[in-house]
């Protein structure tokens, strides 16, 4: 390799460091940058209608209905229903015990922080039942840096690409059993000695689809993270340097809901 891909490659470690460290002025810009179109926003979310892929057993998920429109009211509303853990949604601290803390509640701050992207894909095309392991974390770490605190860790399993396929999705066998990648209990035992604020996955659950105990669940949630679950497709988001701006349906005494996700790619984060 030559001098100038070396340059290349120490500017952009330089570059991935530099969003790492509060208050410096790329992170800055990601912000400022914004409207220029340097830094692309991407929207994280799906949008909601009734063909989502609902957890098992959950039948009545989604309902709207037209309230006014515009030929007979002069202007148009509906009203809808939906289930709090539907489509891209936030499992707030309460959702499982020994959580406390409702969605409303979560501190602000909690729902701004670095995207921490860990890409298991590889391992989840061998192995559905994948749990993340420690020695992951720790690769990432060793590229990256050590995860900053108050980092939003998201694990891409690729089961993005498996949505809104509800059987491919869910990945039930012929006992009803769900199999898709997720979070260790271990790993996430790192990822909280980092004071990150949450955890996400473009999975049905930040536990594994063969998970009887949900321990992931209550592990972090009773911690007082949160967890973000069927976000889409994270090919754009680069595993690390983006920005991650959460923002749940603000309902009070919720067990969680509805969530925007919104990543922040600077330019020279742009996917390597
Ligand atoms: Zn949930």
């Amino acid at each position: 390799m030559g001098v100038l891909g070396r340059s290349g490659i120490f500017v952009g470690c330089v570059a991935a460091f530099m969003t790492l460290l509060p208050q410096n002025p790329h992170r800055d810009n990601l912000l400022a940058n914004i409207s220029s179109g340097k830094t692309r926003v991407l929207d994280l979310s799906y949008a909601i209608n009734d063909k989502l892929v609902p957890w098992p057993g959950d039948t009545r998920v989604f309902e709207a209905q037209v309230n006014a429109t515009v030929e007979k009211n002069g202007y148009f509303t509906r009203s809808f229903w939906m289930l709090e853990h539907y489509g891209t949604h936030l499992d707030a601290p309460i959702h499982f015990p020994p959580g406390t803390v409702t969605v409303d509640k979560i501190p602000t701050k909690q729902l701004f922080g670095p995207a921490v992207v860990i890409d298991v894909r590889a391992e989840a095309v061998k192995d559905a039942d994948y749990l993340l392991s420690v020695a992951r974390v720790e690769e990432w770490e060793k590229r990256n840096g050590r995860i900053p605190e108050g980092a939003i860790v998201l694990l891409r399993t690729g089961w993005a690409a498996r949505w809104p396929d509800a059987q491919r999705y869910r990945n039930e066998d012929a006992h009803g059993q769900m199999h898709f990648p997720g979070f260790s209990v271990e790993a996430v035992k790192v990822l909280m000695e980092r004071k990150i604020s949450g955890l996400g996955c473009d999975t049905l659950s930040a536990d594994y689809g063969a998970s009887a105990d949900f321990a992931v669940h209550h592990l972090a949630l009773g911690a007082g993270l949160y967890q973000v679950e069927n976000l889409s497709d994270l090919s754009g988001v680069p595993e690390a340097g983006a920005f991650l701006i959460v923002a749940p349906i603000k309902l009070e005494g919720g067990s969680g809901g509805a969530v925007r996700v919104f990543a922040l790619v600077g330019e020279s984060e742009v996917k390597k």
